[in-house]
């Protein structure tokens, strides 16, 4: 089994004990509802017919409608999807969201298409997997390397097969298309929120704007997480990406770092650590640095067995999905080093697609401040929850967040009839 999906299981395996579900729901669970593989022949733009692997995975859809982004990576493969579709199920029921989880991908390097490739792989995924998706049964979304263009691509895609216009089809639309302005800002602006609760609510150690912020990855996620930051004076002192980083101890300013890599990407560090006091550092180090609060905002497995005894952060905030291998998580928690989870500490922008599906489904339009007070509501509510569930019964809060995902989906499977329900005595 690949780590990503081992990693997963290992992680829902460690809330059963505290979940009170049933042992049939907690099978159902065991396996994904459906995982979808079809091969995409894509002409290139100089007459070659290149074939790409294409996946779509519907883990659960006992809450609602699956719900989950669309991934453009040489690494998609079946495990890679039904991992992040498992994980979309829980974030989905934690959230109290109506929805179920899915994922999807080609296996493909995005990077290396031109403008009218990507088009076309973009439009021939929709028509491969059209059936299976829709606003009641399946709502995509962008993921890594696919962005609101791809979704409008898709969406016009759907738009051609279906007829009419069903915008709820898909997520993270450019605005014109019906997406929403703040579906950018959301995850980080959401893992904002997290902690925003969780310092001034349960941590206590501190005052917000006295807390110290590493983070690793500067891209959709890590800016406008580092961006919010800023704006409310919480100090970020190291920002990274897979090229370099910078280190200050009076605070990095993201908007002028994010001019100064420029066009390039983010390769070319040299014009940031010209600025007063910006010294190098690698990623390594940014992970081992005394600060309270080290938030991976980048790839999986980067906190393992191998550097979580020496982490020195008081709190780990996972905007990325996956960023703690199970080896870690238990390092961390012995040494009381509080362990937010993706399910939780990333969901802002699943909630925002939710009000863009709402807004799409009922053609009404919110205003961006009850926009952010949803955002916030709903993220407060589930740390609350956690954290409840986490100091009542000692468990961490990954496990608390997963307790109350599965207590949510086995009472819906629960409705439904379970084995005591159909024995031959009470039928
Ligand atoms: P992105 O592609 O915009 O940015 C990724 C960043 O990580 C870039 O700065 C890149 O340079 C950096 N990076 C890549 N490999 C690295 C490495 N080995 N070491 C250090 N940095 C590295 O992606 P994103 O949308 O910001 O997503 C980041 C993470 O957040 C992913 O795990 C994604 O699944 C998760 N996530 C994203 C969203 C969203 O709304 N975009 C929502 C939930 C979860």
């Amino acid at each position: 089994m690949a780590t990503i999906l081992r990693m997963a299981k290992k992680q829902l395996e460690e809330a059963i004990p505290f979940a009170n579900i049933d042992t049939e729901s907690w099978e159902r669970l065991q396996h994904p509802a459906r995982i979808i593989e079809c091969s995409i022949p894509c002409r290139h733009d100089d007459g070659t017919l290149k074939i790409y692997k294409a996946y779509r995975c519907q883990f659960d859809t006992t809450l609602g409608p699956a719900k989950g982004g669309i991934r453009y990576h040489p690494s998609v493969d079946r495990d890679h999807v039904e991992a992040l579709a498992f994980w979309m199920t829980f974030k989905c029921a934690a959230l109290k969201l109506p929805f179920g989880g899915a994922k999807g991908g080609i296996s493909v390097d995005a990077t290396k298409l031109s403008h009218r490739e990507l088009e076309r792989i973009s439009r021939l995924y929709v028509d491969s997997f059209h059936d299976i998706l829709g606003p009641d049964q399946d709502v995509a979304a962008p993921d890594m390397y696919t962005d609101e263009r791809v979704m409008g691509w898709m969406y016009d895609e759907y738009k051609l097969i279906k007829g009419g216009h069903p915008k709820d089809f898909i997520t993270g639309k450019p605005v014109a298309l019906g997406g929403l302005e703040e579906r950018k800002v959301s995850t980080g602006y959401g893992g904002y929120f997290v902690l925003e609760k969780l310092i001034k609510d349960y941590w206590k150690q501190k005052r917000m704007e006295a807390v110290t912020v590493a983070i690793q990855g500067f891209g959709k996620v890590g800016y406008w997480f580092a961006e919010k930051c800023w704006k409310e004076d919480v100090k970020v002192i190291a920002i990274s990406n897979e090229y370099g980083g910078a280190h200050c101890l009076t605070g990095v300013n993201p908007e002028q770092c994010r001019n100064l890599l420029g066009p390039t990407g983010g390769k070319d560090w040299s014009e940031v650590h010209k600025l007063y006091g910006h010294e190098p550092i690698s990623n390594d180090e940014l992970l081992l640095m005394d600060v309270d609060v080290l938030v991976p905002a980048a790839v999986e497995n980067v906190i393992t067995d191998q550097n979580a005894s020496k982490i020195k952060a008081k709190i780990i905030l996972e905007l990325a999905n996956g960023p703690t291998t199970p080896e870690a998580d238990t390092i961390l928690n012995d040494r009381g080093v509080w362990v937010v989870p993706d399910i939780i500490a990333n969901a802002g922008g699943v909630v925002v697609s939710y009000f863009e599906w709402l807004q799409n489904r009922h053609a009404e339009e919110r205003t961006s401040d009850q926009i952010m007070a949803g955002l916030r509501y709903k993220l407060d509510y589930a740390t609350t929850k956690m954290m409840e569930r986490h100091l009542s019964k000692g468990m961490s809060l990954r496990t608390a967040a997963y307790a109350l995902a599965l207590k949510r989906l086995g009472e819906a499977k629960e409705a439904l009839g379970t084995k005591d329900y159909f024995r031959p005595s009470n039928c």
